[in-house]
């Protein structure tokens, strides 16, 4: 029977993690592969999610006044090559259109891997004065970076973010806003996403190429591995000298700005599907859940259910629940599974002897506890339901970061941390021989500084750490 295809279907999360991943983000139709190698098609189910992202996230970004804009997909290869440490990190993932309108080019044009040399080259334009800044703009865009190994959502040659610019007059202000946007972030994904993470500055080795510092949120995967899930740049004077951001201060001297930059993308949707995902599919989070209810009629040609499943679907829409009710041929058992798949937070079921109780089911994803609830104020109810299910996710998955964090004074300890799908937290002396070796010995990087200046002592090396870094092996 067609009710227990779907569980079928899926690997088993335990035991292959990465089947388990393919299986849910094909089988629940958020994402599907594009004909060229490395590219991704996102289904209307995966868009919903980045939709959601991308208004909670654009409504912290205006209430702070960063503008939107667009900048072009097209870079002269000259803009690429003006940094010399940003070149030399992008120059092997760079796509490069070389014949346009049946002519090879005078000058190649870069597909944007990022776009801080071409807003670069604009804010030099138009910044003249000291009123003129701060400035501070994000472009929600595509970006390309051609990559050898690709799972979708992950790593991808091409995906969706978000990328903020600012400029600033001081060196102090630029970092405060770098640091700020990293605040943002993190109560962004606690709070749209239920997802914990670490922040913190990245070694050298980890920066963004160009940048002076680079600090990151980690958040931990169900399989105890590390993902990235968004960065911000301390890029201080590099790209102002490279492209002449300059302004007139007012002591009257020509300075050169100080810009940031700072991005998440569609990784993030990766993140939630590893971080909250279970044996029966996805678990979203309600904020950004493209269906946060399922109305699922049980004897649905019996007297009044078909209506009373109707007038309640409007109820739970004026309440500004995004809704479904699921009326199709299919048998409850059928939807019940393919609605959990889907990781919708709640299914309402209503029946006839429901309804003549007065009464629905309501059943949390999350959890997969059942509650029976009066029809009458079933909306209310619902709509604080999802904002306990946030909570719950957030929790659990805190609680899961907490206890799979443990310490390591060795590099054996430290290997079976991460072979446990642990974070491990260790002392580092900061040479990036030890940090090598780290990688080498336990297939691990530095993820974020947990704290600089500790009194710890290298994992490695045994000499004096100057920072505790929380190792992890990462996606
Ligand atoms: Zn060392």
């Amino acid at each position: 029977m067609a009710k227990e295809t779907y569980v079928e279907q899926i690997a088993d999360i335990e035991t292959d993690f990465p089947q388990w991943y393919t299986d849910v983000v094909l089988k629940t139709k958020l994402v599907d592969y594009g004909p060229v190698k490395g590219t991704m098609v996102i289904r209307p189910y995966g868009y919903a999610i980045w939709e959601n992202i991308r208004r909670e996230l654009d409504a912290r970004f205006q209430a702070l006044g960063i503008q939107n804009a667009y900048f072009p997909l097209l870079i002269p290869m000259s803009f690429m090559t003006k940094e010399a440490e940003h070149v030399e990190g992008f120059a092997p993932e760079v796509a490069v259109v070389t014949h346009a309108g049946g002519e090879k080019l005078a000058e190649p044009l870069c597909i944007r891997p990022t776009s801080e040399t071409i807003i670069g080259s604009m804010y030099s334009k138009w910044i003249q004065s000291y009123r003129d800044l701060p400035v501070r703009m994000n472009q929600w865009a595509n970006v390309m970076r051609w990559e050898k190994t690709t799972r979708p959502f992950l790593r991808t040659s091409e995906f969706l973010w978000q990328e903020g610019h600012t400029v600033h007059a001081t060196a102090e202000e630029a970092m405060r806003a770098t640091l700020q946007m990293m605040d943002v972030y993190e109560e962004f994904a606690k709070t749209c996403l239920a997802m914990p993470v670490l922040t913190g500055r990245k070694t050298e080795k980890e920066k963004f190429a160009g940048a002076e510092a680079t600090f990151g949120m980690e958040a931990m995967m169900h399989d105890g591995k590390s993902l990235q899930a968004g960065t911000t740049h301390y890029l201080g004077q590099n790209f102002a000298k490279a492209f002449d951001i300059k302004f007139l201060d007012s002591d009257g001297v020509q300075k050169y700005g100080y810009t940031t930059s700072f991005g998440v993308s569609t990784r993030l949707i990766g993140a939630i599907i590893m971080t909250h995902g279970d044996a029966r599919g996805l678990v979203l989070p309600p904020v950004v859940a493209p269906v946060q209810a399922v109305i699922v009629p049980i004897a649905a040609k019996k007297e009044g259910v078909a209506e009373a499943c109707r007038a309640l679907k409007e109820r739970l829409a004026a309440r500004g629940v995004r809704v479904v009710l699921d009326d199709s041929e299919n048998s409850p058992g059928w939807k019940f599974n393919e609605w959990e798949m889907k990781g919708v937070p709640v299914r309402i079921e209503l029946g006839p002897r429901d309804l003549q109780a007065g009464k629905c089911l309501l059943a949390r994803r999350d959890t997969l506890e059942k509650s029976e609830c009066a029809l009458d104020g079933a909306e209310d109810a619902v709509a604080s339901l999802l904002d306990e299910i946030s909570r719950t996710m957030y929790e659990r998955a805190a609680a899961r970061m907490d206890r799979r964090t443990v310490t390591a004074d060795s590099l054996d300890a430290l290997l079976k941390g991460v072979e446990g799908g642990n974070f491990v937290r260790a002392g580092w002396c900061g040479c990036r021989a030890c940090e090598d070796k780290v990688k080498e010995f336990a297939q691990a990087t530095a993820r974020v500084f947990e704290r600089e200046n500790t009194a710890e002592t290298c994992v490695v090396c045994g000499k004096a750490a100057t920072a505790t870094v929380i190792f992890a092996r990462a996606y």
